[in-house]
């Protein structure tokens, strides 16, 4: 069914490339009439509006392409599926690789094979069924304070079980996508057993129960509340950035942690194209566009992120930061982890 339709999208996406058939796509598609506007393409974002827009400016500078995004925290695969063919949605854009196999799962995504793209990205960036594509990577990292962690005590994230930490942690949510993706990568590396024990013994180790965002932890490090949090990467460069939130940041040295002696976890920001997006040469525009040089550049310097396309470097300031070898257990099994981990962290009454 999602094969034949995107079939059907791509082939008249590929029409209309080439001006054989122009304005048709109403009659391809067969959905969303009602949404299908030349020069326009529609953006579902579980981003924060203020991360995209930089990019999609370019875009829309560059093609003449309108961009209208909107801008949802959760909710988005319920609403897609609710919407249905009427749905004016033409790509969806997410964090974490659980929200884009969500996506997937609720059938709301298409396939796309588009060379470009597939260019753009590595094969370990994108689903290979074309379901979705990693546009961009964060760690998922340890900030320790400056003061009261030396440099080197704390380098892996098995350490954060160590009973030397007993009320020194502080985290968000271990129902949040982040932790989650976490908690699936240390069920994948050591087993289900053997991850619960190390939950059950970080949580023993929290200063307070599990609130508030990444940067929030960051800023109980330089309340004195606690002396370790875990948060992604990019904070860092969001926080210095922000007057109020640049002390919080200046508090804290950034370890970028071992799992099972390998690599750091990591997690990707992505994006898919909508089942039934009223305008899929647009759709694919845009998607081209974003795994392309110019907004990988400022996916990388803007936001923080290391962006997914080879050919464009890591900003110079991130790498200041500290490098890394990513962990190797592949988002594919970090995501069919998930429900595993959610239910592990219940066990243990992680946020209780
Ligand atoms: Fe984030």
């Amino acid at each position: 069914m999602i094969q034949n339709r995107t079939v059907g999208s791509l082939l008249c996406a590929a029409l209309l490339g080439t001006g054989i058939v122009g304005g048709a796509t109403d009659v391809m598609s067969g959905s969303g009439q009602a949404f299908a506007a030349d020069g326009e393409v529609n953006v579902y974002s579980l981003r924060q509006p203020f991360l995209i827009q930089p990019m999609l400016e370019a875009f829309t500078e560059e093609t003449g392409i309108k961009v209208n995004v909107v801008f949802a925290k959760d909710g988005v695969i319920e609403r897609l599926k609710a919407e249905g063919l009427n749905s004016p949605a033409d790509v969806i854009l997410t964090v974490d690789i659980g929200r884009l196999n969500d996506a997937v799962e609720a059938g709301v995504v298409a396939t796309v094979e588009d060379e470009t793209i597939n260019t753009n990205l590595p094969a370990s960036f994108r689903d290979p069924e074309g379901r979705w594509f990693g546009l961009t990577t964060r760690a998922r990292i340890i900030y320790a304070s400056k003061d009261r962690v030396r440099p080197g005590e704390i380098t892996s994230y098995e350490q954060l079980a160590d009973p030397k930490w007993k009320g020194r942690i502080c985290t968000r949510s271990g129902k949040h996508p982040y932790n989650v993706a976490l908690f699936a990568a240390m069920i994948g590396h050591h087993g289900e057993a053997k991850a619960e024990q190390w939950l059950a013994n970080v949580k023993q180790n929290l200063a307070r129960k599990p609130q508030g965002n990444d940067r929030a932890q960051v800023k109980a490090i330089k309340e004195g509340e606690c002396d370790i949090a875990v948060g992604n990467n990019y904070y860092y460069g969001k926080m210095l950035d922000n007057e109020e939130q640049k002390p919080w940041a200046d508090s804290v040295s950034l370890v970028f942690p071992t799992i099972a002696d390998g690599g750091t976890h990591v997690n990707v920001s992505g994006m898919a194209m909508a089942r039934n997006a009223p305008n899929p040469e647009n759709a694919l525009q845009l998607m081209r566009y974003l795994t392309g040089e110019t907004a990988q550049e400022m996916y990388a310097e803007l936001n923080y992120e290391y962006p997914s396309n080879p050919v464009v470097p890591w900003s110079e300031k991130v790498k200041s930061w500290g490098t890394f070898t990513p962990d190797d257990l592949s988002l594919a099994a970090i995501a069919e982890l998930r429900d595993e981990a959610t239910k592990m962290a219940d066990r243990v009454d992680y946020d209780g």
